[in-house]
């Protein structure tokens, strides 16, 4: 099996072909490493050859590396295994770039260009970024960039280093730093490729017939070369580059280490010659690639993420994708998953108690959508298309062909009974329902159906078009066909799922819910705000808790807090907690929405400092505990509800726990989720913290038994759980 193949035409241009067989998007495997250097090889000392063209058989180019082999690589061969692997990688791309040519006089070499159908990511971007002239096609949905660092690594293929030298530091800036990916006409405006094209290949033929020796030679291997915006002992270098460092320890907190390896490698690769920086490069890429963060990040949010999106824990059914889908209540979250449903080109009818009430569900898409088009990203006919597909109604009729029901009426039992038992007369037997409530258990609510194996729970966040995970909730009685409309659903509007079990506040809002409240109880102890929010931020929260519960709302924390108060008794642990939010819905500082929560936001709703009279509700302590004491609470308020959830077989999958934590609610990213963290740790030392907390703040932090029992065996989570599941 042969990933690239090579064919000589009659007038001396070679095309090789990149198409790896039986995948859809052709990734670089260590295999494909050795064939293309072979054909390039064969190409350049062909005297029949003048020029190269490099495409792809698919209607993409190349989706990267393949990230599976790295990890594997890894395990077996370690970091001396990984560097080799790249400084081949770079022999031949520098082989591409250098094209034959005699290294002093600069002439003699084989012209070579990239021609690209589509989409261009990762190393599929850093191959063509070694050639002489990049063309690709005129494809709006083409996607071209390295997004490498999303995924804990940086672009080590040359990728880093060209684009540096290309467009200067600062150009490369938003490329490399955030992934930014373009579609082709944005690519050229940045400069990172040269032409958009109707036919690509046939413009990259033409042009390597015609290039001169001085069109193949890259800036930096020609005299006199300079980086665009300066090195870093420039003036304008110098400030690039103190900006740079500033503004990624800024963002990252120093918790990702692929930004500050990847600074490293442009700023001391900006000071040697190209062949040493690329080496510098590999060294650096090597490092990130062995820190136990970026082996996380890729197994959480692309592997594991891909697998469950792709179905892995979806039961053995036959197609259950959505064709129409029934909406009740159209507030918040039902107008945003009439949005999202349709924009998946499914049918919808969104249901109200009043036509008013449906109606401005449906603007809500509009408002959407006019958004996008004010952003170029959509147009009126798309517009037309998507609002077509809405029928916004009272008229529960309307459902009659309806094959999945969502439920988003208001929070309460008695007005989710009633919607259920009028849906239910309505739709066909075969069709399933599905309630989207936060705090309600799914096997109480089943109780109105008629049909309780055909219901389940699929609870979005908010807002729906913006966030990316989908909890589905399985209750007592849900049968297989429930679970499997659920992930159809979920995979047709492309978002990503996890299945969990019945339990109070299922698994994400049972583990943030945590995190807040230790926030909120250390104000009452006395503990800085300041500290607070700063440690929850450098162990990679996006958001502190005291400003997470200012965005979800303070009436909503002591709506929650009453009715588990209500539910629990006795048991409720959670007085301390109360007395806070409680004074604070007292005082009407009920968060962002009321421009006035722990946080003070200006007329404009844009946040300040923290409200000035905090200290004098809540007075600091003249002690402060240290920084990683607050950093444990609150990483161990979250992570060992977790565990519980794991325990309690709530979680069923520990990959659907690691990946929900970190898109439900931004656990953070640089440690793959918290089981992947609490691995990190290793058992024994999460037992011993856990004991510790339990000590000094009560049983809230009582270690798990199933954690004490890895301590003991000396066991990870992903040893004792990650191997068992299927594959996607
Ligand atoms: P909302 O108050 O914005 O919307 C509820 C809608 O239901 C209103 O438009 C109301 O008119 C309609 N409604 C009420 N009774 C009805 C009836 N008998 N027939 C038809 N329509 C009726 O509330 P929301 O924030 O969209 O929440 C809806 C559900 O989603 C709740 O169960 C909530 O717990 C859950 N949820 C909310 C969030 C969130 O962040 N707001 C997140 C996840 C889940």
């Amino acid at each position: 099996m042969t990933d690239f193949t090579m064919k000589k035409d009659a007038d001396g241009v070679a095309i090789i072909t990149w198409d790896v067989p039986n995948k859809s998007m052709n990734v670089l495997s260590e295999n494909g490493i050795r064939e293309l250097d072979g054909l390039v090889d064969d190409a350049l000392a062909d005297e029949a050859v003048k020029g190269i063209v490099i495409t792809s058989g698919k209607p993409d180019f190349a989706a990267g590396m393949d990230l599976n082999v790295l990890g594997s690589m890894k395990e077996t061969g370690g970091a001396e295994a990984i560097f080799g692997l790249v400084m081949q990688l770079h022999g031949v791309l520098r082989k591409i770039e250098r094209a034959g040519m005699d290294p002093k006089t600069l002439k003699g070499g084989k012209p070579i260009a990239a021609a690209l159908p589509g989409t261009a990511l990762g190393i599929g971007l850093e191959l063509p970024l070694s050639t002489h002239r990049i063309f690709a096609a005129d494809n709006p949905k083409a996607k071209i960039g390295l997004p490498e660092i999303m995924v804990g690594i940086f672009p080590g293929a040359g990728g880093t280093t060209r684009l540096v030298r290309k467009l200067g530091a600062m150009g490369a800036a938003p490329l490399l730093l955030e992934g930014k990916l373009n579609d082709p006409k944005k690519a050229k405006a940045a400069g990172v490729i040269d032409e958009v094209v109707e036919d690509p290949v046939a413009a990259a033929r033409d042009w390597v017939l015609n290039a001169k020796d001085a069109d193949i030679v890259k800036p930096w291997d020609a005299k006199g070369y300079k980086m665009p915006g300066g090195e870093p002992y420039t003036a304008s270098g110098f400030m690039t580059f103190v900006g740079a460092n500033a503004m990624v320890h800024g963002k990252t907190l120093g918790v990702y280490p692929a930004a500050k390896a990847l600074l490293s490698a442009v700023y001391e690769g900006a000071m040697v010659p190209f062949d040493q920086a690329l080496k510098i490069e590999a060294r650096w890429f090597t490092n990130v690639l062995m820190n136990p963060s970026s082996g996380a990040m890729i197994r959480s949010l692309f592997i594991n993420k891909e697998a469950l999106e792709k179905g892995a824990n979806r039961p053995d059914v036959p197609d259950e994708k959505v064709q129409k889908v029934g909406i009740l209540g159209a507030g918040m979250m039902g107008a945003g998953i009439a949005y999202v449903s349709a924009m998946a080109g499914i049918q919808v009818v969104l249901i109200d108690a009043r036509q008013e009430a449906a109606d401005k569900g449906k603007a809500h898409s509009a408002d959407l959508l006019d958004k996008a088009i004010s952003r170029k990203k959509a147009t009126e006919e798309k517009k037309a298309e998507v609002l077509g597909r809405i029928n916004a109604t009272t008229d529960y009729a309307a459902l009659a062909d309806c094959d999945l029901i969502v439920e988003a009426v208001f929070e309460d039992p008695a007005v989710k009974a009633e919607v259920t038992k009028k849906a239910e007369a309505a739709i066909p037997a075969t069709a399933i329902f599905a309630t989207n409530t936060s705090t309600l258990p799914i096997s109480e609510l089943a109780k109105a159906s008629s049909r309780p194996e055909q219901f389940i729970g699929i609870h979005f966040f908010s807002p729906v078009d913006k966030m990316m995970l989908v909890e589905i909730i399985k209750g007592k009685q849900t049968g297989p066909r429930a679970v499997a409309k659920a992930l159809d659903f979920v995979r047709q509007i492309r978002k990503t799922p996890i299945v969990v079990n019945d339990a109070r506040f299922f698994y994400a809002n049972r583990s943030i819910i945590p995190y807040i409240n230790e926030g909120i109880r250390m104000v009452a102890e006395g503990v800085s705000p300041t500290l607070i929010e700063n440690a929850a931020r450098m162990m990679g929260m996006p958001l502190g808790p005291l400003q997470l519960v200012d965005e979800t709302s303070i009436d909503l924390g002591v709506k929650i807090a009453k009715a588990t108060r209500a539910a629990m008794g006795d048991a409720y642990p959670d007085g301390a907690v109360d007395e806070v939010i409680f004074r604070m819905a007292d005082k009407g500082r009920l968060g962002r929405k009321a421009n006035a929560g722990f946080y003070e936001y200006d007329a404009a709703g844009k946040r300040g400092g923290f409200w000035s009279d905090l200290g004098t509700e809540w007075p600091q302590s003249d002690t402060q505990p240290e920084l990683t004491e607050v950093q444990h609470r609150l990483m161990f308020a979250q992570s060992l509800e977790a565990v519980r959830a794991l325990e309690e077989g709530v979680l069923e999958d520990i990959r659907e726990g690691d990946v929900g934590a970190i898109l439900g609610w931004g656990f953070a990213p640089w440690s793959g989720g918290p089981f992947s963290w609490l691995d990190m740790l290793g058992a024994a030392r999460a037992v011993e913290i856990a004991d510790h907390l339990t000590e000094a703040y009560g049983d809230r932090f009582k270690t798990p038994a199933l954690l004490r029992d890895m301590a003991a065996k000396g066991e990870t989570f992903y040893g004792r759980f990650g191997g068992k599941k299927k594959a996607a």
